[in-house]
């Protein structure tokens, strides 16, 4: 895997050059050489990239392919596209989404009435807000607000309660009354890890009798002519299309039977989102099964197909994707602090004048290993370890002999797998795994990758140099959490293995990803890690730039966010400090001077070169 699976995750978006990951766009600035400019900054911690040519790219293959089926199946209606912002609400990741999606007006969806909110305040002028989720009187009349305002606005009803909250609304007051659209409870459901919106114990929608209510209760509030959009969701990452398609004949069938009701201003179908990235660097574990094309080509022919049969003029398609859109434009990088096994590195030998002779027979082992006798001169070394063991434990060696023993067999191990690395027997390969290499990175997992934590979600993970090393150290990774959950193990079936490297002599840094959509806003503050240091990098036929940089919250900020008096805090430190006794007046003032330092510091480590 020397690539790391880049062919099957990457969509072509990062290149191994020179032994070094770069974007592969325009002067194609390597990953390396960005984070070094930012710790050039004296940024030590986890970094968070955002490249909003990513998010454009992924906007405009969803309208090319879309258009394409639109022509090939000579389709009427148009296509428009909204963006969830449950899935990244992060000010410079909606402002990437809505400034590269310009072009096709792109527009946003809420999910709740803060959501709702930044929709209305961020959405361009003429683009769709679309509001799903369940709401009150007040959300209700926010959207009345946004449609009074300007906005194209749909509000997306889950159950009949809304749409009588909706007419009162309407009758209340004289202000403009927003779009409606129905949520169907689909009788079929998703795939996937994520597919728990739909079925008939579905959380959300209408069933069918319920639409019908819902239909009269339109026509007797006289309000029919606000019902324009027919919406279905069926869960997140789908990684099979086959119920996207029984969804879709569901939901087109119950648009063309309204619009024969005499539902005449109803002309959109919202097919939600759902539509998938691949997560994963392993052929045989990839998380999906369908392309983009053969998506969109489903959707137009499908829907084409229903409203001809039925003689029904074609609807517009409205799309809710959001993971699709923002996952791929986010990369995190870590710094690895420490590799467990250092410790056995040559230079720690201690070698005697007189050594016992299982260890002098381990020397020699060590230095004449070859191509040749690798495999025999292996077993020899793990024999004598055994020997050796069993001699410490009877007090015949002492802890000089040991250490020499685990650091000559762990050598040669190292060696042999590292001779046999092209042809690998089953033995090595079980060693390997029990000689994982722990690598402790800078980050922490429940803040940035908690759908690893939560869901055993799969992320690409790879070094940002030495590519063009073979590596070969089977890897788990370990983060600076207290937690014994913040760790990312090795697993035999989708092995991660990383290079050997020395720190003392130079960083290591590993790349998590397509983690643009949902880890930011899911992530969470144990042990009060917080969102890491954020960057835009906007990119160039010559340069690229670091833009808009969002610090990751200092101490006090984080203890503030929680409902600390950050004054009480800081003062109570300083004041202990400024008592205490037997230091002089400088080095009180010195140590003053760092502790202010360290509050207004974010909380991970600073350890790297
Ligand atoms: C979460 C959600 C989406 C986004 O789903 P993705 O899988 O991220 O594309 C779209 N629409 C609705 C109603 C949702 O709840």
């Amino acid at each position: 895997m020397t690539n790391f699976g880049l062919d099957i995750w990457s969509n072509k978006n990062f290149i191994i050059e020179d032994g070094q990951i770069k974007l592969n766009y325009k002067c194609m600035p390597s990953l390396l050489k960005i984070t070094e400019d930012i710790r050039d900054r004296d940024i030590r911690g986890p970094i968070l990239l955002r490249f909003p040519h990513l998010i454009k790219k992924q906007i405009r293959s969803l309208y090319w392919y879309f258009d394409k089926a639109i022509k090939e199946n000579n389709y009427k209606g148009n296509f428009n596209a909204v963006f969830p912002l449950k899935v990244n609400q992060f000010p410079y990741a909606v402002e990437a989404v809505t400034t590269q999606g310009e072009e096709f007006n792109y527009g946003l969806e809420a999910g709740s009435k803060a959501e709702l909110i930044l929709a209305m305040s961020k959405t361009p002028n003429g683009s769709n807000i679309t509001v799903n989720g369940f709401k009150d009187k007040e959300m209700i009349f926010l959207g009345f607000i946004a449609a009074q305002s300007g906005h194209n606005i749909t509000i997306t009803i889950e159950g009949l309660g809304e749409l009588e909250t909706i007419i009162e609304v309407a009758t209340e007051s004289k202000i403009k009354v927003p779009n409606i659209g129905i949520r169907i409870r689909l009788h079929s459901s998703g795939s996937g890890v994520w597919a728990k919106s739909g079925g008939m114990d579905a959380k959300f929608g209408l069933t069918s009798t319920e639409i019908l209510e819902a239909v009269s209760l339109l026509r007797e509030a006289d309000l029919l002519n606000n019902l324009t959009m027919i919406h279905f969701h069926i869960g997140s990452q789908m990684s099979d299309i086959a119920p996207l398609k029984k969804a879709l004949r569901e939901a087109g069938n119950i648009y063309a039977e309204l619009k024969k009701m005499g539902a005449d201003s109803l002309n959109s179908i919202n097919i939600g989102g759902g539509l998938a990235i691949e997560y994963d660097q392993h052929t045989h574990t990839k998380g999906h099964n369908y392309s983009i094309e053969e998506f969109s080509s489903s959707v137009v022919f499908l829907l084409a197909d229903i409203m001809n049969t039925k003689k029904v003029s074609h609807p517009d398609i409205f799309t809710e994707s959001g993971r699709f859109i923002v996952a791929s434009h986010a990369v995190l990088i870590a710094p690895v602090l420490e590799l467990f096994s250092q410790d056995y590195q040559e230079q720690h030998l201690r070698i005697k004048d007189k050594n016992p002779p299982l260890i002098e027979e381990l020397l020699e082992l060590n230095q004449l290993l070859n191509n040749k006798n690798c495999i025999e001169y292996l077993h020899d070394a793990l024999d004598h370890m055994e020997s050796l063991l069993t001699l410490f434990d009877l007090g015949y060696i002492d802890l000089k002999d040991r250490s020499n023993a685990e650091i000559l067999v762990h050598s040669i191990i190292k060696k042999a797998l590292y001779l046999k690395s092209a042809t690998p027997t089953d033995e090595l390969e079980r060693l390997q795994e029990k000689l994982q290499e722990r690598y402790l990175i800078n980050a922490s997992i429940f803040q940035s990758l908690p759908d690893y934590w939560g869901l055993g979600q799969n992320f690409p993970i790879m070094p940002l140099n030495h590519l063009d090393a073979t590596p070969l150290r089977a890897a788990s990774l370990w983060d600076i959490t207290c937690d014994s959950d913040g760790e990312i193990v090795f697993n035999q079936d989708r092995p991660l293995y990383l290079h050997d490297v020395n720190l003392d002599e130079e960083d290591y840094f590993l790349g998590f990803f397509n983690v643009g959509a949902y880890q930011e806003t899911l992530g969470m503050n144990h042990n009060l890690f917080t969102h890491p240091n954020e960057y835009t990098i906007n990119i160039s036929d010559s340069d690229y730039e670091i833009i808009n940089e969002v610090e990751s919250k200092n101490i006090l900020e984080i203890l503030s966010s929680i409902g600390y008096d950050e004054n009480e805090i800081s003062n109570k430190l300083k004041t202990d400090l400024a008592n205490s006794i037997f230091i002089t007046e400088q080095e009180k003032n010195d140590t003053l001077a760092k502790l202010e330092l360290y509050l207004n510091q974010n909380g991970y480590l600073r350890t790297t070169l």
